[in-house]
C-alpha cells in the first residue's frame, strides 16, 4: 500500500520569506510540491499564469466556491485566494507531499478538515526587519505597504496556533530548520514501518 503524503500548511506575514523558502526547498526534495492556489488579485510583473497563481475573475472564483471546488478559501486584503481540492487530494493520494503556503484562515479551515496536517508559521526576525523587506521588494506603493503591514501584523498576532514556528533571520539557517521538519516527519514510527516493512520482518524472524 502506498503511503499518503503529508500536507503542509505554512502561513506567514508578507515579506517573512516564505515563498523564496519553500522554493529553496522544493529544489532539494522531489517528494514534494506546492499547491499552486486560485486567485481574484491582478497578476504582478514577473508572475506567471498557472505557475505563481491561476489567476481568475471573481465571477469565476464564485462558481468554484458554490461546486465545493475549495479545499479552503480566504479573503486577505481585497481579494479571495483559494486550494484546489482535488489537486491536493490527487497528490496525497500518489504519496508526494504538498505544501499550501496560505495565510491563517485558510490554515484554520484545513486543520478542521485534515487534522494529520502540519502546520509551520514563519516569523520575520523583527518588525523593522519587516518593513524592509517589504520596501525592499519595490513592487507596491507607499499605501500599500502601510497597509500590507498592518495585515502583517493581523497574521502574526496568529502564530500559536502552529505546531511550528521558525524565525527567518539567517536563510541557510531557516531552510535547515524547515528541511528538518520534513524530515522528522518521514521519521515517524508509523511511517518507517511502512517503509521498511520487508526489512523489519527479516530483521525480526532471524
Ligand atoms: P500575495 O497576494 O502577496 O501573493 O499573498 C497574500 C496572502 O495570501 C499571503 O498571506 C498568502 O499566504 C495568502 N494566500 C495565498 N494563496 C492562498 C490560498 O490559496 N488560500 C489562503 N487562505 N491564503 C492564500
Amino acid at each position: 500500500m502506498t503511503q499518503l503524503g503529508t500536507l503542509y500548511v505554512i502561513s506567514a506575514p508578507s515579506g517573512a520569506g516564505k515563498t523564496s523558502l519553500v522554493k529553496a526547498l522544493l529544489a532539494q526534495d522531489t517528494q514534494v510540491r506546492v499547491s499552486v492556489s486560485h486567485t481574484t488579485r491582478p497578476i504582478r510583473p514577473g508572475e506567471t499564469d498557472g505557475k505563481d497563481y491561476n489567476f481568475v475573475t471573481m465571477e469565476t472564483f464564485d462558481a468554484k466556491i458554490q461546486k465545493g471546488q475549495f479545499l479552503e478559501y480566504a479573503n486577505v486584503f481585497t481579494n479571495k485566494y483559494g486550494t484546489s481540492r482535488i489537486w491536493v487530494e490527487e497528490q496525497l493520494s500518489q504519496g508526494m507531499d504538498v505544501i499550501l503556503e496560505i495565510d491563517w484562515q485558510g490554515a484554520q479551515q484545513v486543520r478542521q478538515q485534515m487534522p494529520d496536517c502540519v502546520s509551520l508559521f514563519i516569523l520575520p526576525p523583527s518588525i523593522t526587519e519587516l518593513r524592509k523587506r517589504l520596501i525592499g521588494r519595490g513592487t507596491d506603493s507607499e499605501e500599500t505597504i502601510n497597509h500590507r503591514m498592518s495585515e502583517a501584523l493581523n497574521e502574526i498576532r496568529h502564530y500559536r496556533e502552529y505546531q511550528y514556528l521558525l524565525v527567518n533571520d539567517n536563510f541557510d539557517t531557516a531552510l535547515q530548520e524547515l528541511q528538518s521538519v520534513f524530515t522528522a516527519r518521514r521519521l515517524e514510527l508509523r511511517r518507517q514501518q511502512q517503509k521498511h516493512a520487508a526489512m523489519l520482518t527479516g530483521l525480526l524472524s532471524e
